[in-house]
């Protein structure tokens, strides 16, 4: 019988699809990012920064992302033989992603190198490279964090410190002492309380009579842990003297397997390639940080750096998504002209890069704001006090938003998986549940006024610098401070409008001095003097788009 000769795949043409944006280097097509790196004293660090960038834009980072993603961890609680193991697998994908965070010191620099600008670089080293991919940035952060806290306790700090700073990453599950290096995690919420830890039941006795350094056993649990395959945490638990911090080993230091089980693995909305735990302690060994009952107020100094690492993390997000929409409109014909060209497209994008550079810009001058406080500088010890928890509450939220708008600038591609928005848009709203969600951030606010009127003065201070050169700014700021505090009867349920007016405020101080001009003028105009709607591409129709969109292009 005559065969018929058929072409393969001569249905049709692919056309008008973009190319994917891949190989390229995040750092160096971020003009915002770049210009804040060198403003905010870290261009010193730009040859690793750029290294981070070059990795996180490359195929082959992406390919990890997805497959961290797609091959989420498994856990392993015992042995062929039965004998509990509390393990936790994960693809080769993670541990690659880990190496090369870890390699590039995200987790420890500014501890291993400190430095003027040295938690700035950190920071924009860590916004790079978490665009491969989010969830490794987890016990990334948390080892980065805990340093400051731990040094509360000299001794525990001279024998853990140095694990903590080792560049080389070490997955084994095994004592401290045998590896090459060791990250941390933290263990808070229980599940009668998250944000109220003071309501924590694990309780802590001391084995030869206790006080700061020494051991304890612990007993309970742990409702959210996450990274549970860390090699030590700091874990809150209620000792004689109240909640108090300890440092909790997976192995005792005569090598044994700590008293310690993973019950279950989290199935969440996102965040996919990381492993979040629920744990139990049994007679756990432990050794106390800090005095008895000093628990929060020790461990609050890692809470503050993984919050920093939030309000980086939310930024990310937005420059992630800034980057795939713009991407795709340039490459993409609809009526015979490419979306980039299209009147409300420009407006819808505009309007997502003036958010996203605004986060940017925040995030790193609250980076500076670490450094400069280390220091010993008490003016950006108090504003760090309030712009941490405005910046952390405000743009963690709008990543939430800001992804789903950028996900739809690619249509329904960008509702399909391979497109990445799907994980974007899972991940978006987890940077404001942990370290403290929406409304603690408000609250806390409202107690660092109260609790230190001159940590409220330094941020007015800030706003002060851009209000003198841009008239909306200094109406819109006159006016919140005399909102400040009211009615103190409503200022709780007023504490979300309060803050969120906060950080416009000095969103548009960073915007108009440092910003480039037409982004300043259209989120001053948007954000400040409500020439703006309710969605995102409501900008008003003056507004210089094609500017604003070619500062934000990541590739030619
Ligand atoms: C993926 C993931 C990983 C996590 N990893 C860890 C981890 O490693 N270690 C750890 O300790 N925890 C971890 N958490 C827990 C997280 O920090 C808590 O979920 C968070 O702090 C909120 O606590 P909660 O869940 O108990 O909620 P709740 O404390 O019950 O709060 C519920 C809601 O009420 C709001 N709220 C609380 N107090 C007030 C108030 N006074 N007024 C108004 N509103 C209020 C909160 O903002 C929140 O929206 C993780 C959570 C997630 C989702």
């Amino acid at each position: 019988m005559a065969t018929v000769e058929r072409p393969t795949f001569g249905t049709h043409e692919v056309a008008n699809q973009p190319p994917p944006l891949s190989d390229y280097n995040v750092y160096a097509a971020d003009q915002v990012l770049v210009e804040a790196v060198q403003r905010e004293g870290a261009d010193w660090a730009e040859a690793r920064i750029s290294a981070a960038g070059e990795f996180a834009g490359s195929a082959h980072a992406q390919m990890l992302g997805a497959q961290a993603n797609e091959n989420p961890p498994k856990l392993k609680t015992h042995d062929r033989y039965g004998h509990r193991v509390d393990t936790v697998d994960f693809h080769p994908a993670w541990h690659e992603l880990m190496a090369v965070g870890v390699e590039h010191e995200l987790h420890c620099s500014p501890w291993k190198d400190p430095r003027p600008g040295a938690h700035v670089a950190r920071g924009a080293a860590f916004m790079c490279f978490s665009q491969a991919e989010a969830g490794v940035g987890c016990p990334i952060s948390m080892t980065y964090s805990v340093i400051p806290a731990l040094r509360t306790q000299p001794e525990l700090a001279a024998e853990w410190e140095p694990r903590f700073l080792s560049s080389s990453y070490d997955p084994a599950n095994a004592p401290a002492p045998q590896k090459a290096s060791a990250l941390a995690g933290m263990g808070m919420t229980e599940k009668q309380g998250g944000t109220d830890v003071r309501a924590n039941t694990t309780l802590a006795r001391p084995v030869n009579g206790g006080g700061p350094g020494a051991e304890y056993e612990l007993s309970g649990h742990k409702w959210f842990m996450s990274a549970p395959q860390c090699d030590a945490f700091l874990v809150l638990a209620q000792a004689d003297g109240g909640i108090s911090c300890f440092l909790f080993p997976r192995w005792t230091p005569d090598g044994e397997r700590n008293r310690f089980r993973l019950q279950r693995l989290k199935d969440k909305l996102g965040n996919r390639s990381n492993a979040s735990s629920e744990v139990e302690f049994d007679s756990a060994s432990a050794w106390l940080v800090g005095e008895e009952g000093a628990g929060v107020r020790t461990i609050i100094e890692m809470v503050n750096h993984t919050r920093l690492d939030c309000v980086l993390g939310g930024a990310t997000g937005m420059r992630v998504g800034v980057a795939q929409a713009i991407n795709h409109a340039s490459h993409r014909s609809v009526f015979g002209r490419e979306l980039v060209e299209q009147p409300l497209m420009r407006n819808v994008l505009a309007d997502l890069a003036i958010e996203s550079e605004a986060a940017t810009i925040g995030a790193l001058r609250l980076a500076r704001a670490y450094d400069e406080a280390i220091a010993g500088d008490e003016e950006a010890q108090n504003f760090k006090r309030i712009a941490n928890a405005v910046l952390k509450y405000w743009v963690c939220k709008r990543a939430v938003v800001h992804a789903g708008e950028a996900l739809e600038c690619l249509g329904g591609n960008g509702y399909v998986e391979e497109s990445g928005m799907p994980r974007l848009f899972r991940e978006s709203p987890l940077n404001s549940i942990w370290e403290g969600s929406g409304n603690v951030q408000c609250l806390d606010v409202l107690r660092a006024m109260v609790k230190s009127p001159t940590a409220l003065e330094a941020f007015f201070a800030e706003v002060q610098e851009g209000a003198v050169a841009d008239p909306r700014l200094a109406a819109f700021a006159t006016e919140l401070r005399d909102e400040l505090p009211g009615d103190l009867e409503t200022i709780e349920a007023r504490a979300r409008r309060v803050v969120e007016k906060m950080a416009l405020a000095l969103q548009a101080s960073l915007l108009v001095r440092y910003g480039d001009e037409a982004t300043a003028d259209a989120f001053c105009a948007s954000r400040l003097s409500g020439d703006w709607g309710q969605a995102f591409g409501t900008l008003p129709a003056g507004t210089d788009f094609a500017r604003i969109i070619e500062r934000h292009q990541p590739v030619e």
